[in-house]
């Protein structure tokens, strides 16, 4: 049974001591720090963010390339130890780099769901959903023609999603606008799932994107980088 979900459990868990530690319980993490959700309909929640190492796509305007090489090794104790030192809430959100390139992420998501929080999965939408655990909630890139990886979006993924799943599509220009909106509609993802447009940030203008949806009559949110407004752009650990 999980946890309470208003007391969330750090402790060292029994499998932690059941279990001289094998490589099945640790991961590759570049940082993990206590911030404000930026980038969902969960926009504004307090979260602890654990980034893991590496990625298996290089979007032109990817502001995570720190996370592509190095990171340290950390058991799950480890990595619970590190949010325990935050002050306390009930979200974890696991993000990247592309967090599913490393197989364990499925078994930390489930520790911490049977610990009581609830559980964000931030993906390039690139590799298979299945193994994730049904209660982490997923926000699911679509990535457009000006990521320049539009030939990595993997559509199988789409009929796995759901109904507290979302898809993200992060646009530079109208052409990527066009695209995200038509890959939505033909693909059903309206009405299916919270699908939120986030303008490339310093190309495309918020109001633009904006403009865009409400004379299309899209049921998109519109949705800014909200951590790039309260800290420096390119603020890490935020
Ligand atoms: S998937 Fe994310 S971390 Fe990877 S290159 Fe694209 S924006 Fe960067």
């Amino acid at each position: 049974m999980p946890a309470d979900p208003a007391t969330p459990s750090l402790e060292p868990s029994s499998a932690a001591k059941s279990e001289s530690d094998g490589g099945a319980r640790r991961l590759r993490v570049t940082e993990i720090f206590h911030s404000i959700q930026g980038e969902s309909t969960h926009a504004g929640r307090p979260s602890y963010f654990v980034r893991l190492t590496g990625c298996n796509l290089r979007c032109r305007w990817c502001d995570s390339e720190y996370t592509f090489s190095g990171g340290e090794w950390m058991t799950f104790d480890a990595i619970f130890e590190r949010m325990a030192s935050f002050p306390r809430c009930d979200l974890v959100e696991v993000t990247g780099g592309e967090p599913l390139l490393q197989p364990a992420v499925n078994a930390f998501m489930a520790e911490c769901l049977e610990r009581g929080f609830e559980v964000m999965l931030e993906t390039g939408g690139s590799l298979d959903l299945s193994p994730v655990p049904k209660d982490v909630r997923k926000i699911v890139d679509l990535k457009p023609p000006g990521s320049g990886e539009v030939d990595r979006n993997r559509w199988e993924n789409l009929p796995l999603l759901q109904p507290w799943d979302e898809i993200k599509a992060v646009l530079a220009d109208r052409r990527d606008y066009e695209w995200a909106r038509d890959a939505c509609q033909r693909e059903g993802l309206f009405g299916r799932v919270a699908v939120s447009f986030s303008p490339v940030f310093g190309e495309l203008h918020p109001r633009q994107l904006a403009e865009w949806v409400l004379a299309d009559a899209l049921p998109a949110r519109v949705q800014l980088q909200l951590h790039k407004f309260i800290w420096e752009p390119d603020a890490r650990g935020v």
